[in-house]
């Protein structure tokens, strides 16, 4: 049985919507940051930019290959995060993060349909699909406290 069947059907179709129809993947004109991030595990790489506006995240692209999960992912971290304050956008990172280590806790309601990865929390080696664009975006935070404009590039 494959690990994607293992999934519950209802999580398991929005997963696969994210990973076939990624949403926010038009690049930036003018981001503030970008950074990419890669599971040497799995193979998978995303590039990510972002655009802030005050303590906001205005703007974010996302793009990548990969396998289903680590991609939608990716798309899902992007729509929920958009819009948000960079402080709002720091809790989503710690929450979905617990949510993929603590699989015996109830996720928090805030994860929204994030909660539809918690699933892969049972599958050791798939954790780290799950939390790459979440490292990058972090990665991404970070480069704007520090000041950097150019890539950087993370490993999970
Ligand atoms: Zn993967």
């Amino acid at each position: 049985m494959s690990f994607e069947l293992e999934l519950d059907d209802l999580y398991r179709e929005l997963i696969l919507d994210h990973y076939r129809n990624p949403r926010n993947r038009e690049p930036l004109a003018d981001p503030d940051v970008s950074a990419e991030g890669y599971n040497p595990l799995c193979g998978d790489e995303i590039t990510m930019e972002l655009k802030f506006q005050d303590s906001r995240i205005a703007d974010i692209s996302l793009r990548g290959r990969g396998c289903s999960i680590s991609q939608a992912s990716g798309s899902m971290m992007t729509e929920a995060v958009k819009g948000r304050s960079v402080e709002e956008a720091r809790r989503l990172i710690d929450e979905f993060k617990t949510m993929m280590t603590r699989p015996d806790l109830e996720p928090p309601a805030e994860l929204g349909d994030l909660e539809a990865l918690q699933g892969v929390a049972k599958f050791a080696v798939r954790v780290k699909c799950a939390t790459l664009a979440w490292h990058t975006l972090e990665d991404g935070l970070q480069q704007r406290e520090t000041g950097a404009r150019h890539a950087s590039h993370v490993e999970t």
